[in-house]
């Protein structure tokens, strides 16, 4: 008999384990995943394109139920685990299924974060995570008219251009005035904020959520500083939280996170945990690209070629909104011992701003011309010395390598 993978949650990590491992020895476990959804794997970054109208909810499912039976692999749809017993190394579901496993893969993922202010839990108000939330946004589009999203980070700003581009009116909310305090500069922030609003988004700026106002249903949002804004639906977006009561309850060893060594294995050895869900040497990613660097350490270890490590991962992000170029990436603020590098193009709407230390790249913003973004991006990872492409480097790849 083979020995059994139980693998919990069917997100972007796991599948990406799941599907290398069954390239590197596709014969060797009896593989079960559960899945707290029903729709089979789906691209979780293409909910926003969803949501705008640039892509169908069929596009974005990577990974259907009948590719799991092709390849033997049972998936459980709509049944997440409930229990897991490390003793007699068992999960249990939601529906009563148990299973014994030999190794045990976590990856459920995150949870949106719900601001902790009264009328939270009023119908209308959600958050922004899955299909079914989408599924949500995309009803109100057809039959109602007040949005309001709360966060002006990534994720806000996708949701409110999504909405307003379906017709609805949508105020965005951001506790500070800066947009994507976490992922641009001010002067970033600035052009970003202008070209939302030339959008006709309306922006609610330096403004703290009091409370979310309405009887059975949400009917508007209350703020400690101005008046109240109308709202038939609410979304946060506010934040995330690692998904990690099911691994506490098991009595896997927790922080902030599911702690996972250099391997992905967690302190029990039989069960390893990828993506949103670990905390690695004291770090946790809410990005796909570090998740999938973590998948493909995880599966050589559960194929056996066990020679990788996972060393952590440099992130960048980018807005995916059509027509607004944003792209980030490493220490984009700077600080003692650091040099910036700007260009600034107002009449094109273009902003860059490169940050050096020590005859390295350490950080850059991008706005409005992002196609040297990976670029850059390869640059910090590298560690590349780039005394030699000073002169040029705030121009581009091209104009570095003619000069
Ligand atoms: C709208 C949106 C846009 C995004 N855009 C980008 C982007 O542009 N770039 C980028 O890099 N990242 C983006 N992200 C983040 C990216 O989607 C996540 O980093 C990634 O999906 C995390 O993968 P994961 O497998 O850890 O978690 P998930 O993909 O969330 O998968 C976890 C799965 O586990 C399931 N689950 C939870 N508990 C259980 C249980 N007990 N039993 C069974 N199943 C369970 C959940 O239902 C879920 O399906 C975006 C996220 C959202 C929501």
């Amino acid at each position: 008999m083979k020995p059994k993978l139980v693998v919990v949650g069917n997100g972007m990590a796991s599948i990406r384990v799941v599907e290398l491992l069954l390239e590197q020895a596709p014969e060797l476990y009896d593989i079960s995943v559960f899945d707290g959804e029903i729709h089979g794997s789906y691209n979780r970054i293409l909910l926003s394109p969803v949501l705008a109208g640039e892509k169908a909810v069929a596009d974005i499912i990577d990974y259907p139920p009948a590719w799991y039976a092709e390849r033997g692999v049972t998936l459980y749809r709509g049944d997440p685990v409930v229990a897991i017993n490390r003793f007699r190394r068992l999960v249990k579901s939601q529906s009563g299924v148990e299973l014994k496993y030999d190794r045990l893969l976590i990856a459920t993922g995150s949870l949106p974060l719900m601001l902790p202010v009264p009328g939270v839990s009023l119908k209308g108000v959600i958050g922004f995570r899955n299909l079914e939330d989408v599924e949500t946004m995309l009803e109100a589009t057809r039959q109602l008219r007040y949005a309001v999203v709360i966060g002006g980070g990534l994720l806000g700003i996708e949701a409110a251009n999504g909405l307003s581009r379906r017709g609805m009116k949508v105020t965005l909310v951001h506790r500070s005035d800066a947009l994507l305090n976490q992922q641009i500069d001010p002067a970033a922030a600035a052009l970003l904020r202008a070209t939302l609003r030339e959008r006709k988004l309306e922006l609610r700026l330096n403004a703290q959520t009091r409370a979310i106002i309405g009887r059975d249903r949400v009917t508007g949002v209350s703020f400690d500083e101005g008046p109240d804004v109308s709202a038939d639906l609410v979304v946060m977006a506010v934040g995330i939280k690692p998904n990690i009561d099911l691994a506490k309850k098991a009595g896997i060893r927790c922080d902030r996170a599911i702690v996972v060594d250099d391997t992905l294995q967690t302190y029990d050895p039989r069960i390893y945990a990828v993506g949103e869900c670990v905390q690695h040497r004291g770090n946790t990613y809410g990005l796909v690209a570090p998740l999938w660097e973590q998948a493909r350490v995880c599966a050589t270890h559960l194929a056996q070629f066990g020679h990788s490590r996972y060393p952590g991962s440099v992130t960048s992000a980018k807005l995916k909104v059509s027509g607004i170029d944003l792209f980030s990436t490493g220490d984009f603020i700077g600080g003692a011992g650091t040099e910036d590098l700007v260009y600034r193009d107002p009449r094109r709407g273009v902003y860059k701003r490169l940050v050096l230390k020590d005859q390295q790249l350490v950080g850059a913003v991008l706005y409005g011309d992002v196609s040297d973004g990976a670029w850059y991006f390869d640059l910090i990872k590298s560690k590349t010395n780039i005394t030699s492409l000073r002169e040029h480097l705030v121009f581009g790849k091209s104009f570095c390598e003619a000069a």
